[in-house]
């Protein structure tokens, strides 16, 4: 195993919003920015990635409806990310769904621009298909690009538009994000909460489990709420995979699972990744980015106890989420590395965390 440039093993992490935050329209702000210069913003660029060791990680395509993208302060065509959550209410529940049309419109723009990147790469970065592809990325050097939908929203219940994606190389699938689609609703961004709030799988939502399963393509359960959560584990017969939560006896955010939740996934040799988000690392939920490593390493330390340290993994959020200040951004990965240790954790534990575990769960998954 090739250690990478931080002396650590290198990581493959479960989710970024780099796609969004390249293009001005994410959690930094507007402006946009390149992949392959060193930016003072955001938490992803090669740059970063190659210092901080990341091998690479899900690349999430979100759809998002054009109502809830605010026009910046600047007038430079940046978005207001907080406007993504809103438009739940307890009295309401959530705004209608988006029309497909628009949809599929900003996913094929957003995978066009990670094939944009792959292209202009020069070898540097390749999406990956199978996981014999990506362990070979990881061995090389080469950054790893897997291609996610965060939200189902570009995918018609018939399933043609999922064959297509498919074809393009869409490997997973979160079945929403802090919305509500044909398919199913997520949990809203409230603090705290129990995550068993709100509806089901819709039977389109059934069947589009069933599509994704016949088609080897892994469903993301961040996001869901309690009810499709167990839906799904009835449906699969795949591991079950949370790629960005943490435990909610750690931080009582719906985003988080439960002891419960923690069990059925340990059962299905699934996996969890670590979400760095300040408001579903902490006890009390507060975005304070004063927050030291050692918290998401108690929270790494009781997803290994309830899951063991076969289905533990890393799940960022980066270019997506407030990260704790002391980590800052892909940089700062060796001293989260460097903290785990500290707890006692041994090389071939360190490599399971940092890549090895995501290698098996996508293998497993993806049938390659
Ligand atoms: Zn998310």
């Amino acid at each position: 195993m090739t250690a990478g440039k931080s002396g650590y093993p290198p990581i493959f992490d479960g989710h970024n919003d780099t796609v969004i935050s390249l293009a001005g329209e994410g959690f930094d702000g507007p402006g946009g920015r390149s992949f392959y210069e060193r930016a003072d913003k955001g938490h992803i660029d090669l740059v970063r990635a190659r210092e901080g060791g990341l091998g690479g990680g899900f690349f999430a395509v979100m759809a998002r409806p054009k109502a809830s993208v605010a026009p910046s302060a600047s007038g430079s065509g940046g978005v207001d990310i907080s406007a993504v959550g809103r438009g739940y209410s307890p009295e309401g529940g959530w705004p209608p769904p988006m029309p497909l049309d628009e949809a599929q419109s900003d996913a094929l723009i957003r995978f066009g621009k990670l094939f944009e990147l792959e292209r202009d790469s020069e070898g540097q970065c390749k999406i990956v298909r199978t996981a014999a592809e990506l362990q070979e990325c990881l061995d090389n050097g080469i950054f790893a690009i897997e291609l996610h939908f965060e939200g189902a929203d570009p995918l018609d219940p018939g399933g043609q538009a999922l064959e297509v994606f498919y074809a393009a190389g869409l490997r997973s699938v979160g079945l929403t994000h802090f919305r509500q689609n044909i398919y199913c609703a997520g949990v809203p961004n409230i603090f705290p909460s129990s995550p068993d709030i709100g509806e089901g799988l819709t039977d389109a939502g059934k069947e589009l489990v069933r599509q994704l399963n016949r088609r080897k393509v892994l469903v993301d359960l961040s996001h869901a709420n309690e009810k499709t959560f167990w839906e799904v584990a009835g449906i699969t017969d795949a591991p079950l995979v949370a790629t960005h939560s943490n435990a909610w006896e750690m931080s009582n955010s719906p985003r988080n699972l439960t002891d419960k939740q923690l069990a059925a996934i340990r059962e299905s040799n699934g996996m969890v990744g670590l979400n760095y988000h300040c408001g579903f690392l902490r006890k009390d939920g507060e975005m304070n980015p004063d927050t030291p490593i050692s918290v998401m390493v108690d929270q790494i330390e009781y997803l290994i106890d309830k899951l063991g340290i076969d289905c533990v993994g890393l799940g960022s959020d980066f270019d997506g989420s407030m990260v704790p200040n002391p980590l800052k951004d892909a940089a700062g990965l060796p001293k989260l590395m460097e903290a785990i240790e500290e707890r006692g954790y041994d090389n071939a534990a360190l490599t399971k965390i940092a890549h090895g575990n995501w290698v098996r769960v996508l293998g497993q998954t993806w049938g390659a």
